[in-house]
């Protein structure tokens, strides 16, 4: 059983960036929908090895019941990046990037500008509903972006270390169809601290 974790701020702590009607149906109302529904699929999956730990199911979906395997690659896709979403910000943002990562972003992605421009390039040009990331693979930074709930886990392309949501649920009511705007005021509540902690832990 699978369980929504707490956001570990207000739903109006990151404004005026990100609206508290947002974060309330986002996090009590989308994320709340996917775990429930991931865990009313591993029932009828039989647990399908999800004592293994969500990431293990994630990278493993061949092994999920041909039935259910949509609804736990999309439930169980949406429960883990939300979970890591909102870890990853904070009320105001936070600029403690470790020395490590910094170093990392200059000599791998030419500096925090040319990533934030990369970064900012893949979470505008994801047609439709999707997630732009930040990962480590081998030891290398990475930019990328997945479709719908999907995530790097599921085809071993590296592991997430900051991820934006450019799901229409997550900007709409206050930004309508200004997506750019969004992910704009999105760097002004990442919590670098937090980044730079899962970068540390990816590197081993
Ligand atoms: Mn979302």
């Amino acid at each position: 059983m699978f369980t929504l974790p707490d956001l570990g701020y207000d739903f109006n702590a990151l404004e005026p960036y990100i609206d508290g009607r947002t974060m309330e149906i986002h996090h009590g109302k989308h994320h709340a929908a996917y775990v429930t529904n991931l865990n009313a699929a591993l029932d009828a999956a039989g647990g399908a090895g999800a004592d293994k730990g969500l990431e293990h199911l994630l990278a493993n979906l061949d092994a999920v019941p041909e039935a259910q395997r949509p609804a736990v690659r999309n439930n169980g896709g949406g429960h883990w990046n939300h979970s890591l979403f909102w870890n990853l910000m904070s009320a105001g943002g936070n600029d403690g990037i470790s020395a490590e990562l910094a170093t990392a972003l200059e000599k791998e992605l030419g500096g925090m500008a040319a990533f934030r421009e990369a970064f900012a390039k893949a979470a505008t040009t994801r047609f439709g509903s999707g997630w732009a990331w930040l990962v480590v693979k081998d030891g290398a930074l990475k930019v990328s972006s997945t479709p719908n709930q999907d995530n790097p886990l599921m085809d071993a392309s590296g592991t997430p270390i900051l991820a934006l949501d450019v799901w229409e649920h997550a900007y709409y009511l206050k930004y309508q169809n200004r997506r750019p705007e969004y992910i704009e005021n999105w760097w002004r509540v990442v919590d670098w601290s937090a980044v730079s902690r899962l970068y540390q832990a990816a590197r081993g």
